[in-house]
């Protein structure tokens, strides 16, 4: 079987891995625009919960990346001048670039060739393989080609955001709250090696446009959400991506994405080529190599029916990326509408952002962290 996976992001790569794995008769190429090393983003993170599926799916691409993380347990939350710490959450952070160079060269090993600094515009020159995968990321040219079978359906976020690096080393993933004469923004951060750490600075698009940051350059907005944020990040500098942007500004907006149609003949689309989730849930490159096993999983089940394999591809994922996609919107609009809370004491405001997706309840809270349920429960009375 000859096996084209054009994207080489977490889902192209891993996907890659596990194939060539299941059958190592298989010819599979790889084809990514960047090198490793300059691979966009900076760090994610995975819940413990995560990290048992990829060391069930391949040990020794787990065994790498473990020994490259930053764990941590607490949420820090500034807002209004103080700091709310809620213990209990389990979660571990890598450098993107780590986790592609560890699955590159996993991939590699195995016999996958992997082409960097190859850039498609559409998948027509690997029509001949057997089976064409999808998987270019938010905005797949895979996808685009055949927009009229796929039927993506789009919801971009009211907000604008960076995705920044910072020599800021927190501790706690930690949320920041700041008001303008304009309105609210919040920065997220996390560490996700020694001497670094990702920051995400997001406001709603009409702050955006009061404050003048969209006719600022990349740099000019730079240093305004580092003035902005001095004292969260302790006066350390942000540090930019050399992605490329939809706005000079380097200001995204997020699209919550989702295909009613994941496969077309022998080629389909996985990870946020598919269905996307809102970046403050954490989930994007979990479910991105979820859908990998799964996708290797069907392929090795229905060996030769490819277009069950496929079939059964979607049915089994779409469900959970669909639910993901809901829970990221929760948070998203909780974000989006920051004012309408900021009218809560800083307990309350921390309770209510830690449940905004729906994920955490109250009790499930209580559970993890019953200091600071008390002290909320005895504020709220
Ligand atoms: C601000 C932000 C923060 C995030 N934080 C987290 C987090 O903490 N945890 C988490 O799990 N997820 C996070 N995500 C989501 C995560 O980045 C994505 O869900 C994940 O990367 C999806 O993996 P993928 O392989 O499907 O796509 P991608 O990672 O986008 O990979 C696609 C690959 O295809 C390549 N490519 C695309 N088009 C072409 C082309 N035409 N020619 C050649 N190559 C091409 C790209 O260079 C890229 O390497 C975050 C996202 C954002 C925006």
């Amino acid at each position: 079987m000859r096996i084209a996976c054009l994207g080489g992001g977490p889902a192209g790569l891993y996907f890659a891995i596990l194939a060539k794995r299941a059958d190592p008769t298989r010819e599979i190429e790889v084809v990514e625009r960047h090198r490793p090393e300059d691979s966009f983003g900076r760090g994610i993170v995975f819940s413990d919960r995560a990290l048992e599926t990829l060391r069930q799916a391949d040990p020794p691409s787990h065994a790498e990346i473990t020994r490259n993380f930053r764990h941590w347990s607490d949420i820090d939350i500034h807002f209004k001048g103080e700091r709310i710490t809620a213990h209990g959450h389990g979660f571990s952070g890598i450098a993107r670039a780590s986790l592609i160079r560890i699955l590159q060269a996993r991939a590699e090993a195995l016999g996958v060739k992997v082409s960097n600094g190859s850039e498609f515009t559409d998948p027509s020159p690997w029509d001949d393989r057997d089976l064409v995968v999808g998987a270019d990321g938010i905005r797949s040219a895979v996808r685009r080609s055949r927009e009229a079978r796929f039927e993506p359906v789009v919801r971009e976020s009211r907000n604008r955001y960076l995705w920044l690096g910072s020599t800021r080393r927190f501790d706690a993933f930690t949320f920041a709250f700041r008001e303008t004469a304009h309105g609210w923004f919040n920065l997220h951060g996390y560490r996700y090696d020694e001497r670094t750490s990702s920051c995400i600075v997001e406001t709603p698009e009409t702050v955006w446009q009061a404050a003048g940051l969209a006719d600022m350059g990349y740099e000019e907005s730079l240093a305004y959400a580092e003035q902005l944020f001095a004292d969260v990040l302790e006066g350390e500098p942000l540090i930019g991506n050399s992605q490329r942007f939809d706005h000079p500004s380097g200001w995204q907006r997020f699209a919550g994405i989702r295909c009613r149609r994941w496969w077309d003949g022998h080629t389909v689309l996985i990870g946020d080529a598919a269905h996307t989730a809102h970046f403050s849930i954490g989930s994007g490159t979990r479910l991105a190599m979820e859908d990998a096993i799964e996708l290797a999983r069907c392929l090795s089940r229905d060996n030769g029916d490819l277009a069950s394999a496929l079939a059964r591809f979607q049915a089994v994922r779409e469900p959970l990326a669909l639910r993901a996609l809901e829970t990221g919107f929760r948070r998203m609009e909780w974000f989006e509408d920051i004012a309408a809370h900021a009218h809560l004491a800083p307990d309350a405001f921390a309770v209510a952002l830690l449940t905004s997706s729906g994920r955490l309840d109250l009790e499930e809270l209580r559970r993890r962290d019953p200091q600071l349920m008390g002290s909320f429960s005895a504020t709220a009375r």
